[in-house]
């Protein structure tokens, strides 16, 4: 029997994130948005109700939930403001699982109580400053063994939660050597503050201003070998497993903001009026509004599927780059309809269909463009592939 019917369990989460979105993110988010700040009191509640600790066990301080937990959360805080989202779903599905599943006990019990607790985040280093779909091709940071630790070099560009004021690390991907002729990559932990380790300003961005994304620089920067993550020279295979989850988690958050812009729009036609009646009763608005609705449910089914897959330790990888490209797509389609809808309040600021028309098109961009998910689904689909990923 196939259901898509949340259990007790998750529905139960699923309506106490929806009340902290619409409680305490909602009235505020605005104001943070338009100043470019990051709203540690709003993380602080999240890590409060468990949100980061969602699907590591409760050994390392977390909720001992699953995977499709914290999607569902991020879908549901997406529907009303995507910096918040991307803030967790960068911090657990990016900056913390990766700690969780390559990571040896003392890292673990290092970093992850705090990190469960939403009380420090972890940043995640792939994408340099010359290229971030062609990894490895295009990475230039290296990392060398020098008397017991490693001395970092390079640059890091677009890093997600990398310079907030409760950061506690990196993990960073680096090239530590080229035993016979091949690049051999490997995930290395920098703590924040390592001498070496430079984070630059804050990047003035387009959409997701509430959410913190900056260059990093990495100059004779000297880490324990200790810090390792994982196994030396699995670097990229480990970052391509963190992807394709935090692709599946990407589309989550897609589909909520998909899902959003129907919110707003369902609210706004029934009090704007033009040539005498309702918005909502006009044909073509009430079009819009069901094909709106058709993307949004189209691209949750496709996360959960894509999801479900991921649970039951089956493969995922074309159904989460299914779900990301499908999921992106609608998330700029209805905020472009939604905006459309919302006439000239829709480009003023102060509404959430003109938040959601500047967020959305990073979805496109960020943990793969969809032009990268299109290369996966054609080379598992046995088209090309000469690359491995
Ligand atoms: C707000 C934000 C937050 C981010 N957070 C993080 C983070 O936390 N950690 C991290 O590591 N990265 C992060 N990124 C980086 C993001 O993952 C990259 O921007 C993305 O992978 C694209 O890389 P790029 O920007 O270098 O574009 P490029 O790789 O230079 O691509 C440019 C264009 O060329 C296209 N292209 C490239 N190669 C091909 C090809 N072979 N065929 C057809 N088209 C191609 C791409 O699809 C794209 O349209 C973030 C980015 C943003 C904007």
């Amino acid at each position: 029997m196939i259901s898509y019917r949340l259990g007790e369990e998750h529905e139960a989460l699923r309506v106490t994130v929806a009340e902290f979105a619409r409680d305490v993110v909602a009235p505020v988010i605005g104001g943070f948005y338009e100043r470019g700040e990051f709203p540690y009191e709003i993380v602080a509640r999240m890590g409060k109700l468990g949100l980061f600790g969602l699907p590591f066990p409760e050994e390392y301080g977390g909720m001992g939930g699953d995977f499709f937990a914290l999607c569902l959360a991020l879908h549901e805080l997406a529907r009303v403001d995507s910096s918040v989202a991307i803030t967790l779903e960068a911090g657990v599905a990016l900056g913390a699982m990766p700690i969780y599943r390559f990571g040896d006990e003392q890292q673990r019990a290092q970093w992850l109580p705090d990190l469960c607790r939403g009380e420090r985040l972890a940043a995640f280093g792939l994408t340099e400053p010359g290229g971030g779909s062609d990894i490895p091709g295009g990475m230039r940071t290296t990392a060398r063994l020098e008397q017991g630790e490693w001395v970092i070099d390079g640059s890091k560009a677009f890093i997600t939660n990398s310079g907030t004021a409760i950061t506690s690390l990196v993990t960073a991907l680096a090239i530590t050597g080229d035993p016979g002729g091949r690049r051999e990559i490997s995930a290395i932990i920098v703590p924040s503050g390592t001498p070496g380790f430079t984070v630059g300003p804050e990047y003035s961005k387009v959409g997701w201003c509430a959410s913190d994304t900056r260059e990093l620089a990495f100059a004779s920067c000297r880490v324990p070998e200790a810090n390792l993550l994982g196994e030396r020279g699995r670097g990229y295979a480990q970052f391509l497993q963190i992807l394709d989850e935090g692709r599946i988690a990407i589309a989550a958050l897609s589909a909520g903001l998909a899902q959003g812009c129907v919110d707003e729009c369902l609210r706004y036609v029934r009090e704007r009026s033009a040539f005498g009646h309702q918005l909502g009763d006009y044909q073509d608005i009430q079009f819009k509004i069901a094909d709106m609705e058709a993307r949004a449910h189209g691209a949750k089914l496709a996360w959960y599927d894509a999801a479900a897959r991921l649970q039951a330790s089956e493969p995922f990888k074309k159904q989460a780059a299914i779900a990301k490209l499908t999921a992106s797509n609608a998330a700029m389609d209805n905020a472009r309809d939604a905006t459309q809808i919302f006439g000239g309040y829709g480009f003023m600021n102060e509404f959430p269909v003109a938040r959601f028309y500047r967020d959305a098109k990073v979805l496109e961009i960020g943990e793969g463009t969809s032009e990268v998910q299109r290369m996966i689904i054609a080379r598992q689909l046995g088209v090309g592939g000469s690359r491995p990923d």
